[in-house]
């Protein structure tokens, strides 16, 4: 008899155990946190819902709609989508178009985007190694900085001339100023744009709901989930995972055995936690992974409508606020009473650093000045406050990250019952809907007992741009057209 120990009880681990439980096997998840949803879940204050930023439901695989849809039912509903960007007080397209771009950034400006465009098809960067000399060469100096660069830098916290060429080729793909403002010209009719990026699919109470109404399935199928339950040991013996080790809260431990592991956790805890330790080489290359974190200053403002759209970026150099998120324009129902309006405040910053460690007030302090410096609304609008720490909320694609992977992953291998799943099992930068279709592969794969699919492929790369040929949506073609980029999620 088969007895699945899930690790996470993040989307990834939940779905592998959803799959699993369906099918009535014994299957037990452990979690170190006291709700489950991962960084998808949605934290309750005072009656307002809190995303983690903003998770849109939007998939092209066709298993984990089924599954967001068999879980949530009618609370899954479809929300039109307005995201825009703030720069030098003035709002533009996002996705970015060209010529709402050139227009909006006044005449001076275009015609130095133009010029600095046409310098850099002139005398490009020969090398092109890193993020500003990729971006740059495409789009010209100007546009890169006044459209990639802030914005990239507030997420990753390191200058564009250091982050890796290989993550603006992934999410920019083929495009160049030239090629969009061309598309954006004689574009063809019969390359209409499904419009998935118009409207994307949330549930009534933020993504958090659809988590827990999958922790309740779970159960009433009869598996197990412990919360506050943390892996904080794995031991292996002969090749294969034969038990984990739980520590609640109070330090109190616990081993649990069983014939199939999947783990969710990140890969780098993964491997510090392996008993017997793995070769010094493996512990090195977990150590030169690394991650960004976010905060998020959660604020009441009493005041019914601030501003139309979802979310958008502040690409103002002049305050540290990355991106703003208004809840109630996700769903209503995130706010308790809509005379109110709840935002989501976004700062980037790495786990214990002088801006982590800031003691709440002088956060709070500092996000209200901002968002009244941007004039969204004024500071002494705001009556209330909450804020989130998530660590681990970006898997950071530094220099060489993916010989380390590679040195990590050869090794994991080994482990024949041991099926890593989700963003950090994997560490990819990848969205719900690949963490999930990892779950339901890891599950699939215990259900015959065979490796059908290997969770290490799961491609995340392609799957950046949000749109289809509206002629075929289900050919998975991917068309960029008008896309100047995207800014990372
Ligand atoms: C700001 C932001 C916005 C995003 N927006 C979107 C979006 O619009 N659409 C979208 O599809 N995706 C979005 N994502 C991505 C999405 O949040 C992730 O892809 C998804 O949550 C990953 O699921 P997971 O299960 O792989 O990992 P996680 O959500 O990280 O879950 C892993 C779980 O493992 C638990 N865990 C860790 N260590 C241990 C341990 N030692 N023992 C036990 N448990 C442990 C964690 O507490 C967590 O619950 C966004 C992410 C961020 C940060």
């Amino acid at each position: 008899m088969k007895k699945v120990v899930v690790m996470g009880a993040g989307p990834a681990g939940l779905s592998a155990g959803y799959a699993l439980a369906k099918k009535g096997l014994d299957v037990s998840l452990f979690e170190s946190e006291n709700q489950v949803g991962g960084i998808s879940k949605t934290v309750q204050y005072k009656g307002y819902h809190f995303d983690l930023g903003g998770h849109r439901f939007f998939t092209k695989f066709d298993e984990v709609n089924k599954l967001w849809n068999e879980v949530l039912g009618d609370s899954f509903r479809k929300t039109p989508r307005l995201s825009r960007i703030y720069y030098k007080n003035k709002f533009f397209n996002y996705p970015l178009t060209p010529m709402n771009a050139l227009l909006g950034v006044g005449i001076l400006d275009t015609f130095v985007i133009v010029a600095s465009y046409l310098k850099s098809r002139l005398m490009p960067f020969k090398e092109e190694e890193t993020f500003e000399q990729w971006t740059s060469n495409r789009f010209g100096k100007r546009l890169y900085s006044i459209f990639f660069k802030t914005y990239t830098e507030k997420v990753w916290g390191i200058p564009c001339s250091e982050i890796q060429a290989e993550w603006a080729a992934q999410r920019i793909k083929g495009l160049s100023l030239m090629s969009a403002i061309m598309n954006a010209l004689f574009k063809s009719k019969k390359n209409n744009i499904k419009t998935l990026i118009d409207q994307f699919d949330y549930p009534t109470y933020g993504p958090g709901m659809m988590y827990n109404e999958m922790k309740n399935k779970i159960q009433t199928m009869g598996g197990s989930i412990s919360q506050n339950s943390k892996v904080t040991r794995v031991n292996h013996k002969d090749g294969k995972i034969v038990s984990i080790e739980i520590t609640d809260p109070r330090g109190k431990r616990n081993v649990f055995k069983g014939s199939d592991f999947v783990s969710s956790i990140p890969v780098t805890e993964l491997v510090s936690i392996l008993s017997p330790s793995p070769d010094p080489e493996v512990l090195e290359a977990a150590k030169k992974l690394s991650y960004r974190s976010i905060i998020t200053v959660d604020i009441i403002i009493n005041r019914k409508d601030v501003f139309p759209d979802n979310w958008i970026y502040i690409h103002s150099p002049e305050v540290k606020l990355g991106r703003i998120q208004n809840f109630k324009n996700w769903s209503r129902e995130m706010v308790p009473d809509t005379n109110k309006t709840s935002l989501g405040l976004e700062y980037f910053c790495n786990e214990n650093d002088k801006f982590w460690n800031m003691p709440d007030e002088e956060l709070f302090k500092l996000a209200a000045s901002e968002i009244e410096k941007i004039s969204i609304c004024k500071a002494s609008e705001i009556e209330d406050y909450t804020i989130i720490r998530v660590p681990k909320a970006y898997p950071v694609y530094s220099k060489g990250y993916r010989t380390n992977i590679e040195i990590i992953k050869n090794y994991l291998t080994k482990f024949e019952n041991l099926q890593l799943v989700g963003r950090y099992g994997l560490f990819k930068y990848n969205n719900m809907d690949h963490s999930i279709l990892t779950g339901l592969f890891a599950a699939e794969n215990i259900l015959k007992e065979a490796i059908l699919h290997n969770t290490w492929d799961v491609n995340t790369d392609d799957e950046y741009h949000e749109e289809y040929k509206e002629s075929n949506p289900s050919d998975k073609e991917i068309v960029p057209e008008q896309l100047l980029g995207k800014q990372p999620s």
